[in-house]
């Protein structure tokens, strides 16, 4: 299936009301660091606290009408988006999940009025749950990025900044499955063919950006970021997010975490916003100087602020903080 245009904007009609016309909103210290203006787009502001809504409430709205419920495996915001947008057409939702998850993602979930389906110690294992309700319960399963219904809906968010300024030069998007990146960067290009649309990754486990260097779908070491919603694989099987992404990138940059911490600080003290670490990345790459030099504005979309309150707490004051065996150094923020 080839996507266009024109599929973002059936999406943007089927998400009216619901998810879409989030804030898009100056950021004036970025703007005087990067010598243009620089645009916040506020997708932690969702009600369900992050962009996913949009490909999850497309994804389910193009279900048949006869449709018995859906499925997915995601324990962060894909599966808060499938949960919340299946309540709201009236549909069961089933997340499936090890039984390694945190009881606060689990409760979360169901809180949305989700069925948490625990199943096994592993991600696979639960993934194997998800596919034989599909099988024998008849239930679709939605990717969190290689479904084109999701893909066109986050791309509403092209669409939502183009509108608002169509003099963008730039956009930085967070990079993970790629339905963001594909979605926006498809919008994007399609109004206007000479933007740039770049995207970012954390430098431990960058699974797309790996994958478009190798030239095709790659596995790679999962490990414990302040990124965390932009962990886990595209893939080896991906059809969609791959070869967009691939097609419709101008570049892929990576950044640390030392530099996503400084980033989340930054976000905090000047703009006073609290956003994962995933939100970020945009934000610690143009400041590291990762970037090209933009010839005019610049947009990064705050993708979501589902994050653990006590981390954040330890970034704002300058504390250390464990990822697994790497210790990112706390220091106190400095512009
Ligand atoms: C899912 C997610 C991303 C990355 O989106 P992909 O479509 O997987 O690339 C970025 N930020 C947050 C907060 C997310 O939940």
């Amino acid at each position: 299936m080839a996507l266009t245009l024109s599929d973002i904007l059936a999406a943007r009609q089927r998400i009216r009301g619901l998810a879409d016309a989030t804030p898009f909103v100056p950021s004036p210290h970025l703007g005087e660091r990067a010598g243009q203006e620089v645009l916040l787009k506020l997708e932690n502001m969702q009600p369900i606290g992050a962009f996913k809504l949009r490909g999850a409430l497309n994804a389910v709205a193009a279900l048949p009408e006869d449709a018995r419920g859906v499925t997915c495996c995601s324990t962060g915001n894909h599966g808060r988006g499938v949960a919340f947008a299946a309540r709201a057409r009236g549909l069961r939702a089933v997340v499936c999940m090890s039984a390694l998850v945190p009881e606060a993602k689990v409760e979360g979930i169901r809180r949305l009025g989700a069925e948490v389906r625990i199943h096994g110690r592993s991600q696979d294992e639960a993934q194997a749950e998800s596919r034989r309700l599909c099988r024998e319960e008849g239930l679709t399963e939605i990717s969190p990025f290689d479904d084109p219904h999701v893909i066109a809906g986050q791309g509403t968010i092209g669409l939502e900044m183009l509108e608002a300024r169509p003099d963008l030069d730039m956009i930085l998007v967070p990079l993970s499955g790629g339905g963001l990146a594909a979605g926006i960067a498809l919008a994007a290009k399609a109004i206007r063919p000479q933007i740039r649309v770049i995207g970012i990754s954390m430098d431990r486990g960058a699974a797309m950006h790996a994958s478009i260097r190798a030239g095709h779908p790659v596995e790679v070491e999962e490990v414990a970021s302040l990124a965390d919603s932009l962990g886990g694989g595209i893939g080896l099987d991906n059809r969609l997010s791959f070869p967009l992404c691939r097609d419709l990138l101008d570049d892929t940059v990576l950044v640390s975490e030392e530099e996503i911490y400084h980033a989340m600080q930054r976000l905090y003290y000047e703009d006073r916003i609290v956003a994962e670490g995933a939100c970020v990345v945009g934000i610690a790459a143009l400041v590291a100087g990762r970037l090209p030099a933009p010839r005019g504005p610049v947009a990064t979309v705050i993708t979501g602020r589902n994050l653990d309150m006590g981390v954040f707490t330890r970034i704002v004051t300058g504390q250390d903080v464990a990822l697994g065996d790497h210790i990112v150094k706390g220091r106190a923020y400095e512009p």
